[in-house]
Order: C-alpha cells, then sequence, then structure tokens
C-alpha cells in the first residue's frame, strides 16, 4: 500500500466521519459517496480479485463468503481498517483486545465492497455483537478474532 493510498483513505474517512456517523442511508443501499478506490491501483484491490471477475464468484453464496474470508485480500482489507481505525473500537473506543473488522453495508449485500475500506469499520467483540447484523454473521467473522 502506497502512502499516497494511505492519505488518501484518512482523506475519504474524515470526510466521511464529518458527515456524521448516522447509518440510516445503510437502509436505502445507495452509498452517498462515489466509490473513491475504482481503478485506483492497490494490490489488494485488483479487478482479477473482485467479484465477478473472481474465479471462485458464485454469487455470495455462505460457502463462498467462508472462502473468501480466508482470502489474502480479505485478510489484508481487515488490517487496513484495524491500522486506519489504530486498533481502536469505532463504537467505545476501546483500543486493543479482540477485534473484529465490520462491514457497515452487509458483506453479503454488498460483494462490491468486501475490500472497500470506507466500508469497514474496527469494532471490539463485544460491540461487534451488539449491531443488528451480527446474528447474520456467524462463524469466521466470529471465530476470527485478532488480539494485539
Ligand atoms: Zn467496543
Amino acid at each position: 500500500m502506497s502512502i499516497d493510498y494511505k492519505q488518501r483513505n484518512k482523506k475519504q474517512w474524515e470526510t466521511k466521519r464529518k458527515n456524521g456517523t448516522d447509518t440510516s442511508w445503510l437502509k436505502g443501499k445507495k452509498l452517498p459517496y462515489p466509490i473513491w478506490n475504482k481503478g485506483l491501483k492497490n494490490p489488494a484491490l485488483s479487478n482479477r480479485q473482485r467479484g465477478e471477475n473472481n474465479p471462485n464468484w458464485k454469487g455470495g453464496v455462505s460457502s463462498e463468503n467462508e472462502k473468501f474470508r480466508k482470502t489474502t485480500v480479505y485478510k489484508n482489507w481487515r488490517i487496513a481498517v484495524f491500522e486506519r481505525d489504530d486498533y481502536t473500537c469505532q463504537a467505545c473506543g476501546n483500543r486493543g483486545g479482540k477485534l473484529h473488522a465490520d462491514h457497515e453495508l452487509p458483506f453479503a449485500e454488498f460483494p462490491d465492497l468486501r475490500l472497500e475500506i470506507l466500508n469497514g469499520r474496527t469494532l471490539c467483540v463485544p460491540c461487534h455483537i451488539k449491531t443488528d447484523s451480527y446474528g447474520n454473521r456467524i462463524s469466521p467473522f466470529v471465530i476470527k478474532e485478532t488480539t494485539i
């Protein structure tokens, strides 16, 4: 990941933050911002790894999701989200401990945004469990934890 990429990511994130953390827009399934990193050169987001272009892509059935979560690009996405958030829970502000990288827009419904860093947020396990969407994403998400 280049420095430019990180800076751009940070800037976009700050813009998003400035606009508030209201998540009511999630329900409309329309992003209030463009997919800023479309076409951006980043190994973790290369087209051959994304969505329909992935040879393993079969439309987001759960087994495919599980496979995806084991991929390097997904692991890189999680790390990028953690690093951007400084390993700090975005709900309660606790740093470190057991953390999950949560997709704000549901993983299964928005496969194109699986590797969208703006769609990720760092949550500690207790906060993640409290989210509405938590129950829909059992296993790898729940099991895979990062402890620092
Ligand atoms: Zn928390």
